[in-house]
């Protein structure tokens, strides 16, 4: 299970929205949006603190200018939720217990002889 991609600043618990390199044979720092990669020299960046990063001196800043957007679904996400919509669509899922008291069905004489167990017996 990956995590969202979070801010890289020090105790920052904001989602990266921005990433930030810096290209050091042209001492300029490069805010643009969340690259799909982690690479050397790059860090990710919440939406404040992206747009109020300041570059070391003589530095300059490029900054992407426009709306920063949330990361895309990733594959494991799009999984997760194609997993989700089957599970949902499954015709018989089990019933509560109590179920079976106020609504008793032929299905409950067959299936007296077993027991349910609990998921952390
Ligand atoms: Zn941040």
């Amino acid at each position: 299970m990956r995590s969202p991609r979070r801010c890289s600043r020090n105790g920052c618990p904001r989602q990266a929205v921005a990433t930030l390199t810096y290209v050091y044979n042209e001492s300029t720092a490069v805010v643009g949006p969340l690259a799909a990669f982690a690479e050397p020299h790059t860090y990710d960046l919440c939406e404040p603190h992206a747009r109020s990063l300041t570059a070391p001196r003589g530095w300059d800043v490029v900054r992407h200018e426009g709306e920063f957007e949330p990361p895309p679904p990733t594959t494991d996400d799009l999984v997760a939720l194609a997993e989700a919509v089957r599970e949902a669509a499954r015709p018989v899922t089990p019933r509560p217990p109590e179920d079976d008291q106020n609504h008793p069905s032929p299905h409950t004489g067959r299936r007296g002889h077993l027991r349910v167990i609990p998921p952390n017996h």
